[in-house]
């Protein structure tokens, strides 16, 4: 796909999630990997209303090469990158549901979501939390690198959800995974449910790997 598809790849998908509400105001951000470097949502822009040529283009390591100034969480997504090489795309979101989840006391940190649904595994996987840090705390840069060598999504304490996939496509597709995912969860709570066995979480990692 040549950088212009790339680009307009962003903001159709920016542009479908606004309007969807899994994403608020000027909250959220997405990344794809070009061979020399990234493009990232610029920052204060509203993901309804992206204008492809000003996304931002950085280079490897971060520099802004063209466009409007990178999001403020563009670290974020170079953090995820250094750790999973084989992804393509980045999307972190504000979305209400995993937020939620994310503030929740009773988490279990090392997963935060129950296997609900065969797609979820398969899509996310295990989601693990990643504890709170303040915004711009470059620190967050290196729990979050930690954190995603063995699973494809975190789960940012008090903030929201990071999710990766091959290509802008099934990032997306693995973040609406996630935020129905917790849709769900929330609906269960109280309520007597059946979810996954491990033996069922077992059979999906060994048939589609992450
Ligand atoms: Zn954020």
């Amino acid at each position: 796909m040549s950088e212009r598809e790339l680009r307009e790849q962003i903001a159709l998908h920016g542009k479908s999630m606004f309007d969807r509400g899994l994403t608020m105001g000027s909250s959220g951000n997405l990344s794809v990997k070009l061979p020399d470097g990234f493009l990232v949502t610029p920052t204060n822009c509203c993901l309804g209303r992206l204008d492809p040529d000003e996304i931002s283009r950085l280079d490897s390591v971060g520099n802004l090469i063209s466009g409007k100034p990178p999001s403020k969480e563009s670290f974020l997504h170079l953090a995820y990158y250094s750790s999973r090489s084989t992804e393509r795309a980045v999307v972190h979101l504000h979305s209400t549901h995993a937020v939620a989840v994310s503030c929740l006391k009773d988490i279990d940190p090392n997963n935060t979501l129950p296997p609900i649904t065969a797609y979820f595994v398969m899509r996310v996987g295990r989601l693990p939390l990643v504890p709170y840090f303040p915004p711009g705390d470059t620190a967050l840069a290196d729990a979050v690198a930690e954190s995603v060598r063995t699973s494809r999504g975190v789960l940012l304490a008090n903030h929201g959800p990071v999710v990766g996939g091959c290509d802008l496509d099934a990032a997306v597709y693995s973040m609406e995974e996630l935020e129905e995912t917790a849709k769900l969860f929330w609906m269960f709570r109280g309520v007597p449910a059946k979810f996954l066995t491990g033996e069922q979480v077992d059979q999906l990692n060994k048939r589609f790997p992450q």
